[in-house]
């Protein structure tokens, strides 16, 4: 376990203005935004030729982070959820499945019936 206390420690004097830690770097960077469930706002940078990954640990309360504010990862704690969309899966699949049987027998009974031309 590598525990994020002493960064998050550093993070929590240092200013949200990024113009002095671009000023310090040499090699061009990109900063990414990204946005948690709470509307934290995260901007790891990267260099520019790096792959800039699709979600990122929220630096405030260390849910998954998206870089679409609109839709932001779900946090990772609902696992109750899961298996109610797990549940609701297997109900609909079921559904389904009743839905094709009705149609199958349908189909039967016209083809015992006289096929339309
Ligand atoms: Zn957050």
């Amino acid at each position: 376990m590598t525990g994020g206390n002493a960064i998050r420690g550093m993070r929590i004097g240092s200013s949200p203005s990024g113009a002095e830690i671009e000023r310090g770097e040499s090699a061009p960077r990109q900063r990414v935004a990204y946005w948690c469930d709470k509307e934290h706002l995260t901007e790891p940078s990267f260099a520019m030729d790096a792959r800039v990954p699709d979600t990122w640990e929220c630096s405030h309360c260390g849910l998954p982070a998206g870089r679409d504010r609109e839709n932001p990862p779900p946090p990772k704690r609902n696992e109750p959820y899961k298996s109610h969309l797990a549940y609701v899966k297997e109900r609909r699949s079921d559904e389904d499945g009743m839905e094709l049987l009705d149609e199958a027998l349908r189909k039967l009974r016209q083809q015992r019936g006289r096929p339309e031309s």
